[in-house]
């Protein structure tokens, strides 16, 4: 059993790899977020509005790109 809560803690301790949640928010305008940037080890949080409008500015210098736009149904 210690074993799984180990698992769940190494888990937990990678942030890069943390599903966005609905409580992940849009830096610029609040809405939900659903691309994370990590850049210079800070993250950035957008909305899919504006992950594709500073997308191509950002996601060249970022370290991480975590797209999850494509659980977008609307
Ligand atoms: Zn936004």
């Amino acid at each position: 059993m210690s074993t799984l809560e180990h698992t769940a803690e190494v888990a937990e301790a990678a942030p890069a790899d943390r599903p966005l949640s609905g409580l992940d928010r849009c830096d610029s305008c609040g809405a939900q977020a659903y691309v994370r940037a990590t850049l210079s080890g800070s993250e950035l949080l957008f909305c899919a509005h504006h992950a594709a409008k500073h997308e191509a500015k950002l996601r060249p210098m970022a370290e991480a790109w975590h797209d999850e736009s494509h659980k977008l149904t609307a």
